[in-house]
């Protein structure tokens, strides 16, 4: 099924989402600095480059930078004033997204945090709340990440989580993965929490089976 859903993906990339140079550049960068080819679609990166257009985000929180790429896709929506705050526990990683950060042009917006995201977070009290908050780190981490973006949320606010199926695992309770463990917590107490209103969707395409819960803070 992968070459069925890589080659779907791909058409729909090629018919949808306009070749980008930088983003080629970037995603090129990531591989030579050896940087693992974790980050999200262009088709994805694409939705949330629309989800800050729709919502109007000015202040985007995102947890795993990686190399920048879905940084970039998030920091071109905003306006000269906005801001973008992106933890990466990976001294490399930060370094090369600096990089890329730069290439693009948006450097001016963004902030990469370096070191653990559970030390960075508490110190984001002066920035917050966000508009967007995008989780896409250590998914063990998941609740507690959570628990923080509702802390630095306001009515309104969009929560994202990413990989949140893994190949299906995530119905497995007894999963001896801890990755799954922290996913199925994370979704557990999203849907549990009247403050949120929240959807999960399963994808299909060239990363393979997975899927990203979206949820709205209410008012
Ligand atoms: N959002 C990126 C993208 O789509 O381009 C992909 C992020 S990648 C899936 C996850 C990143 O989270 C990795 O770069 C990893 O080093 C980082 N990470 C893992 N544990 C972390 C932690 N405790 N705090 C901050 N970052 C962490």
């Amino acid at each position: 099924m992968q070459n069925v859903w890589s080659k779907v993906d791909q058409y729909l990339i090629d018919a949808l989402i306009p070749q980008d140079a930088v983003l080629e550049a970037v995603l090129e960068n990531n591989q030579r600095a050896g940087l693992p080819a974790i980050d999200v679609a262009a088709n994805q990166g694409q939705l949330l480059a629309l989800l800050v257009r729709i919502s109007g985000a000015t202040r985007i929180l995102e947890i795993g930078t990686l190399g920048g790429y879905s940084t970039i896709w998030m920091a071109r929506e905003l306006p000269a004033s906005g801001r973008l705050i992106t933890l990466e526990a990976d001294e490399h990683h930060a370094h090369v997204a600096r990089q890329n950060l730069r290439l693009a042009g948006v450097e001016g917006r963004v902030e990469v945090i370096e070191g653990p995201a559970l030390a960075s977070l508490s110190a984001l009290g002066e920035i917050a709340p966000f508009d967007i908050i995008f989780i896409d780190a250590d998914k063990p981490n998941n609740p507690n990440y959570l628990q923080w973006a509702l802390h630095y949320s306001h009515p309104g606010t969009l929560i994202i989580g990413d990989n949140v199926v893994r190949e299906g695992k995530v119905t497995d309770p007894d999963c001896d993965d801890e990755r799954v463990q922290g996913v199925r917590e994370f979704i557990s107490l999203m849907g549990n929490n009247p403050r949120l209103t929240v959807t999960a969707l399963q994808t299909v395409g060239v990363k393979g089976w997975d899927g990203f819960t979206l949820a709205r803070v209410n008012a």
